[in-house]
């Protein structure tokens, strides 16, 4: 491997604060409740103290939210695009800022945070500002109204883009919102907060209130909260399926996956194996549609392994500020825990595990690039989410048995087909029961495009035309 000199993003184009309060009615203010510190996951340094929002916190932003819709809904589509399309360029001239920090608070790669996350944020504001005036023409009658205020909340592993997701359909709608960030990554949210600011929205359209599960459970309980969206693991999000039936509340959840990523022996190897690569390892593998079934068929199994161990000892762990790194650091220490206990457990059952030589760094959190080969279905590794760095490896000989084994999951959210025959393509994507299927690409996102799950993987559609329905009154 060639020795690459160090090539770091400067951090100085970032002005992170000491303490950040939270952003109600326009305004940035101290919270009643306690506080929080998030961290750099690959160096553990303190970034900020950052509030917790308390009950009464929540309140206030639910309230500012609510005396905001009355204007903010009746503000005529062209006038409310307006304010999209200038976020969606302050996103865009701030675009270094933003993605220096997601780097500095998650611990993914500026590479990707820079030409990934960034370029899809701002996509997703553009997106959407364009149908604020169209909502007549969107298929859902013809003057669909909002739904009020959204309680919206995210996870850490797309923190600012995930806030896209949810935020531009909302605002577009005519709803507004009170959003909750992730714990470990609240930084990006509350530059977003400034963003408002800076493009004049209105006080109360967007309330952003910081905090783990209490404030998140707070939120999407206030019985004043016409809409809970929701990213994130599938049992708080069956919790909140719980507490919300009945109350009338439209709900769209967006939970974990276990893709299979099918690989068929007329498939081009050099690109299934960075189709394997992107999918499994973009974002240290923190990705909801992330394949990590590779179900490989028999007659390929041995070259194409080969070739994919080959490829990943040219991956570059380390410094996530770094352009030249390809693997960032594990988002936090307990995602860390939670990946290694699903490793070993791997071993323990009688998988395989292979990893490139890769040395760790001394400080934060880290997990090299693994593999586990001869795992059977009945394995924890090829039931459960790992959300990481974990590939494992199952074989076919048919295609029926690949749509078998790929179904066979409680999730269903995403897959991906390799092969050459487009008819082989529509055959099994046909059969696959998973919320999006790419064909000989993996991990490729557009806001044109809905996205959501079946199964264990929630329900609604984030993205798209049919990403309008869950912000409607329909
Ligand atoms: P998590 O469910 O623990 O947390 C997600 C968010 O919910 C956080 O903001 C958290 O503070 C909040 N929260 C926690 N308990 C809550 C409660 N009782 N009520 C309300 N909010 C609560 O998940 P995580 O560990 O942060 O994220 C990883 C999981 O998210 C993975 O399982 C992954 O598959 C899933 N995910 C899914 C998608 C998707 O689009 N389907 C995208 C990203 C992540
Ligand atoms: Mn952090």
């Amino acid at each position: 491997m060639f020795e690459y000199a160090p090539a770091p993003e400067s951090r100085d184009v970032v002005d992170i604060q000491p303490s950040y309060g939270l952003f109600i009615d326009g305004e940035f203010a101290d919270g009643t409740g306690k506080s929080f510190k998030t961290i750099n996951p690959a160096s553990e340094e303190v970034l900020a103290e950052v509030a917790t929002a308390s009950e009464e916190d929540v309140d206030r932003a639910v309230q500012a939210a609510r005396k905001a819709f009355g204007t903010w809904s009746a503000m005529p589509g062209s006038e409310r695009a307006k304010y999209l399309f200038r976020i969606a360029r302050i996103i865009q001239e701030r675009s270094r800022e933003l993605a220096v920090l997601e780097s500095l608070d998650n611990g993914k790669p500026i590479r990707e945070s820079r030409d990934v996350d960034l370029p899809l944020v701002a996509a997703h504001f553009f997106y959407y500002a364009g149908w604020a005036d169209k909502l007549g023409y969107a298929g859902y009658g013809a003057n669909p109204r909002p739904l009020g205020v959204a309680g919206q909340v995210i996870p850490w592993n797309f923190p600012l883009l995930m806030l896209a997701w949810k935020i531009a359909p909302a605002l577009a709608c005519g709803n507004t919102v009170v959003l909750k960030p992730a714990e470990t990554t609240p930084l990006t949210a509350l530059l977003f907060a400034e963003i408002c600011r800076q493009a004049d929205l209105p006080p109360g359209v967007v309330n952003i209130v910081t905090g783990a599960g209490e404030t998140g459970a707070a939120l999407v309980n206030h019985p004043d909260v016409n809409k809970v969206a929701f990213t994130g693991s599938t049992e708080v999000g069956r919790q909140i399926a719980r507490s919300v039936a009945g109350s009338g509340k439209k709900v769209t959840l967006e939970l974990g996956g276990k893709a299979a990523n099918i690989v068929f022996e007329d498939a081009a190897l050099d690109q299934a194996v960075e189709g394997i690569v992107n999918g499994i390892f973009f974002n240290q593998g923190h990705v909801c549609c992330a394949g990590s079934r590779l179900l490989v068929q028999e007659s390929i199994a041995t070259e194409l392994l080969d070739s994919l161990k080959r490829r990943l000892g040219t991956l570059r762990l380390g410094d996530p500020l770094d352009k030249n790194t390809d693997i960032g650091a594990i988002n936090s220490a307990a995602q860390l825990a939670k990946i290694r206990e699903l490793s070993d457990a791997g071993e323990l059952e009688g998988a395989d595990r292979w990893s490139p030589a890769c040395s760790l760094p001394d400080k934060g959190f880290w997990f090299p690039p693994t593999i586990f080969t001869g795992v059977a279905q009945s394995h924890r590794i090829a039931r459960e989410e790992v959300f990481g760095p974990v590939l494992s490896v199952l074989t076919f000989r048919t295609p029926a048995e690949a749509v078998e084994k790929a179904n066979n999951t409680p999730f269903g959210l995403s897959a991906g087909v390799w092969t050459e025959k487009g008819s082989r393509i529509l055959w099994v994507a046909s059969k696959l029961r998973a919320g999006v299927v790419w064909a000989n690409t993996f991990n490729k996102f557009d806001p044109t495009s809905p996205f959501g799950g079946y199964k264990e993987s929630g329900y609604g559609r984030e993205g798209g035309r049919h990403g309008l329905e869950a912000y409607l009154d329909v």
